[in-house]
């Protein structure tokens, strides 16, 4: 027997649908690329969303087309998103830090027929359009005024494309497992891989993550989204935020630690999210200014771990809360979440910390396991690390084109290509990515663990540890390190902080002090990069 309740497609644009009529004059504020702060609402944003479907409708393009954005998180990149998915197009975001080749290869794979650009990144258009012959056109998000004039390019102001509808317009109707969305993964190894949502998966992972142990938010929530909307969708927020009627703040270009601030302070911000990198660049202003943070509650910090040293820095100085998360492109991208269960609510000081190195434990909708390389369960105790794998209802199934088919079995779990340990109440901690571990005599060790503890050091601003090929054990571990501006470190100083600390025989063998750390488009440690910088280094006792 059937249930008889309603047939209610999870469609995105219902999001949108219901900010508006809920929570219409909440606002959306954003610091726009021409450079005023400028502010809409939630009513605005689906009237303006409905003009761009009638203006793609307009101009031909169809159900299923490819339709590129290059932007920051602003106003426009979002009311262009709900827009794309209302005539059942699929927005397609690229990570502007990519190299243009890379750019060019990944709009030709998905075939993209049309490009939504903010002003900053047309000239690498300008580079790359040609190569993609897909393309048929160009709109930049900006006004008339604003639009260059001596590009090479037919170039659209997005002012003008719109203001030409008057957003009466019926979303189209589909089903719910229609693709919407499509984001390519950064292809540190190998080429990029596409992974496309359905509509169904974004409406559940919004419902997801609003949860009160997920990002805990509401409709009197303030929450900037500094993670751009190309990296895994700035991790739901787009859609997440509406669906509650969250205001948001829109950092648009600038992502420096005094913009950030000024925008933080402002606009009153309670939950903010993004790379810990950029946590580094805010934490140096504070520093400096001696600046304080009174409206912000909380920070979600993710995409590579947040170092034990800036969780004691929001918590202890600013009073703000650290959710340390984690997720892939191909996850919605939410995981984990390091949210507290009962039994860890008493938790404080160090060993409160010590639990929030975890990444925390899988929401409703994700399930993980760790497996040895023969794809053997491992036991939840919180010590035993194997590849991380994972299924649910927001996770990739496959990728765009069937690339990377051996990370998918048939059960359905994806391999993520993380190293991690899940303790008895499943909180999973990641200890590297499996390309990164370092062997040494037929033991792991974890980079990450080594990296976190190294920027603990007060001189240290950033770490690296990767393997160099050692006579003896096959691998032992090189640090790579920043030194803090002003700041000399010695070897020595760094080494003595870390003894103790950690297994004897995870000890670095060297510490090499270097100006620039590489990063990947997503602000991740490039380590491929370190590698090859290194490759001729040996340690001093062989
Ligand atoms: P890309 O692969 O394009 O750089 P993703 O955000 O999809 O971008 O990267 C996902 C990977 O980032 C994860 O598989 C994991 O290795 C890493 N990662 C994400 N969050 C964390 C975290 N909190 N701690 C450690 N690693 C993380």
């Amino acid at each position: 027997m059937l249930g008889l309740m309603q047939d209610w497609p999870l469609l995105c644009h219902k999001i949108i649908d219901y900010a508006a009529t809920q929570h219409g004059e909440r606002e959306i504020v954003t610091r726009s690329i021409e450079g005023p702060i400028v502010r809409t609402n939630y009513a605005q944003i689906r009237v303006r969303a409905k003009k761009v479907s009638q203006a793609l409708d307009a101009d031909g393009f169809k159900m299923g087309d490819r339709i590129a954005t290059l932007g920051w998180n602003t106003a426009r990149h979002m009311e262009s998103w709900y827009g794309i998915m209302g005539i059942g197009a699929i927005y397609h975001t690229l990570n502007p830090r990519l190299f243009p080749e890379q750019l060019a290869w990944i709009m030709n794979h998905a075939e993209d027929k049309a490009i939504l650009t903010d002003l900053s990144f047309v000239p690498i258009l300008e580079a790359i359009a040609d190569k993609v012959p897909s393309l048929q056109k160009i709109i930049v998000l900006t006004d008339e005024a604003h639009l260059p004039k001596d590009s090479k390019l037919q170039l659209e102001a997005y002012e003008t494309w719109i203001g030409g509808h008057d957003g009466d317009f019926e979303w189209m109707q589909f089903d719910e497992n229609t693709a919407c969305g499509m984001c390519y993964t950064s292809g540190t190894t190998g080429d990029p891989k596409g992974v496309v949502y359905s509509h169904r998966s974004n409406v559940l992972h919004a419902l997801i993550s609003c949860q009160p142990d997920a990002l805990g938010i509401g409709s009197n929530e303030v929450i900037m989204p500094v993670v751009p909307m190309f990296h895994a969708n700035a991790w739901g927020i787009a859609h997440t935020a509406p669906m509650v009627g969250a205001k948001v703040v829109n950092p648009g270009a600038l992502m420096d630690g005094a913009s950030i601030y000024e925008l933080l302070d402002s606009e009153k911000v309670s939950l903010t999210a993004a790379v810990p990198t950029v946590w580094l660049m805010l934490l140096a202003y504070l520093e400096e200014s001696g600046k304080k943070l009174p409206h912000l509650k909380r920070v979600v910090i993710g995409g590579s771990a947040c170092p034990r040293a800036m969780m004691e820095k929001f918590q202890n100085d600013y009073d703000v809360d650290v959710i340390h998360a984690w997720g892939m492109t191909e996850m919605s991208p939410i995981g984990t979440i390091g949210c507290l269960k009962p039994q860890y609510q008493g938790l404080t000081g160090a060993e409160k910390l010590d639990l929030q190195e975890k990444q925390g434990y899988a929401p409703f909708g994700v399930e993980m396991k760790v497996t040895d390389d023969e794809n053997v369960e491992l036991p939840w105790d919180g010590k035993t690390f194997g590849r991380l794998k994972v299924r649910g209802l927001a996770i990739a199934n496959a990728y765009y084109g069937g690339a990377g088919e051996d990370q998918f079995d048939s059960e359905s779990w994806f391999d993520t290509g993380d190293v991690a340990h899940i303790n008895e109440l499943g909180y999973m901690q990641i200890t590297d990515r499996a390309k990164d571990v370092i062997k040494s005599g037929g033991e792991w060790i974890s980079t990450i663990d080594l990296e976190n503890l190294a920027v603990g050091h007060p001189d240290i601003q950033e770490a690296a540890v990767i393997g160099i090929t050692h006579p003896r054990w096959d691998e032992r571990p090189l640090l790579i390190c920043i030194a803090k501006e002003g700041r000399q470190p010695s070897e020595s100083d760094v080494l003595e902080f870390m003894e103790g600390k950690v297994a004897k025989w995870w000890m670095p063998n060297a510490v090499a002090f270097v100006d620039e750390i590489p990063h990947t488009a997503t602000g991740k440690i490039q380590k491929i990069e370190l590698r090859k910088q290194f490759s001729e280094y040996s340690f001093p006792d062989g």
